[in-house]
């Protein structure tokens, strides 16, 4: 086959004449059409499951296996059927046009070819074939955009839930106290019962601007899009690994890691990532017990799966989905502090990459959150990744 031409469109010729296969691939590969031979209709069903042409020319009479039954062969299998076939018959051939059409034939030539009438009916399949395919690729970048706007659809109801729950408790807190230090200003010592009054204050006013901060780094991971770039997966790692080290080093946690692969994507948000689940392995630590944490990475299918398995608290079964959405917390301030917007910043990093994450648990014992990352397509996807590095509280 002829490679380096393949936009003018390649095309499987079937004919058990070798002097037909020779005239019809010297004229249109004279065209530049990308041509591919088969002398019979098994050889043609294989040439086809290797590298599917654009169009297929078939003879009808052939022995063993005749052009209808190579058709119905092609039209079976989902991978092949959308393949146009046009039908090459003998003039003096009785042939069945009725069934041409029926076995999902497109259209018919008959021998002695004239080369016009070959082009042009080659040629129209093709444009169909082509126009198509862009239909197809626009229909997926369609879905894709639809799958886009229901999800920021569903954001924006989340934030105005956020906007009329969670925040609005630390301002009415806010106002409530500053209303009563107004209503009873003759009454109190304010210089003796500030701490009463304005701590509370404080507090609240404080929260309320790290969950504003949180609030913008969570809607701009949907804004603010760096190009995606090779990342060494390694080093994204090991720097997570050190802006964590505090936490690590207070608890004592031992963190172990196979060798982990390039990936293609954003770095700030893969960084992220790994951050906020490394992070929250640490934190959620049974109450003596010093977190063990390993990173382990296979591939699946056309991805990468990573796993980030902790040995704490568990989370139980029926909250597995819950955690993941915005403001979804199961603890209170006092046991673990957080806001519950990490997870649901690591699954829009996650389908912004389209990958997928979730998360599997033990309660009481470890959990396991799981993500994917398409493969990246330069290196192959056969490596089998190592366990190479032990990690223990980096400086
Ligand atoms: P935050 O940690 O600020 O609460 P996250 O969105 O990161 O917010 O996590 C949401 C919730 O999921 C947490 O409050 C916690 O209940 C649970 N969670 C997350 N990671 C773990 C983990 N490794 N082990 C147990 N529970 C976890």
């Amino acid at each position: 086959m002829n490679s380096l031409k393949p936009e003018k469109g390649s095309i499987l010729i079937v004919d058990d004449t070798p002097d037909n296969l020779r005239v019809l691939s010297a004229t249109l590969g004279d065209r530049d059409y990308d041509v591919q031979c088969a002398i019979n209709g098994k050889l043609a069903l294989m040439a086809v499951a290797n590298q599917p042409p654009d169009l297929v020319l078939l003879d009808i009479k052939m022995p063993e296996m005749d052009g209808y039954q190579v058709c119905e062969a092609l039209k079976s299998q989902q991978k092949t059927a959308d393949i146009p076939v046009i039908f090459l018959s003998a003039l003096d051939d009785v042939i069945d046009k009725v069934k041409a059409f029926a076995v999902g034939g497109v259209d018919y030539i008959t021998k002695p070819f004239q080369v016009e009438e070959v082009l042009a009916r080659v040629e129209h399949q093709l444009t169909i074939r082509r126009l198509q395919k862009q239909l197809q690729n626009q229909n997926f970048r369609l879905q894709q955009l639809n799958e886009d706007l229901k999800r920021s659809n569903q954001e924006l109801e989340q934030f105005a839930y956020i906007v009329s729950h969670d925040l609005q408790q630390p301002l009415q807190t806010i106002t409530g106290f500053a209303e009563l230090m107004l209503t009873l200003k003759s009454q109190i010592n304010l210089e003796e019962e500030a701490e009463e009054y304005v701590l509370p204050i404080l507090d609240e006013g404080m929260r309320l601007q790290q969950l504003i901060k949180n609030l913008l780094h969570y809607s701009r991971v949907g804004t603010k899009q760096a190009a995606f770039e090779a990342i060494d997966c390694n080093i994204i790692l090991e720097e997570t690994l050190s802006n964590l080290s505090l936490a690590i080093q207070e608890s004592g946690a031992i963190i172990t890691s196979e060798k982990l692969p390039m990936v293609f994507g954003d770095r700030l948000q893969l960084g992220q990532l790994f951050q906020n689940l490394i992070a929250n392995a640490v934190k959620y630590h049974r109450p003596g017990i010093p977190p063990q944490i390993t990173v382990s990475v296979m591939p699946k299918n056309q991805n990468w799966q990573f796993g980030i398995h902790d040995n704490g608290i568990g989370i139980p079964a029926d909250k597995t989905q819950r955690i993941f959405q915005i403001f979804q917390r199961l603890h209170t301030q006092q046991e673990y502090p957080g806001n519950g917007i990490g997870l649901a910043i690591c699954r829009k990093i996650i389908d912004r990459h389209r990958g997928d994450i979730w998360v599997e648990s033990d309660l009481g014992l470890a959990t396991s959150f799981y993500f994917t990352l398409p493969i990246y397509e330069s290196q192959s996807p056969s490596i089998t990744p190592e366990i190479t590095t032990a990690r223990n509280r980096p400086s």
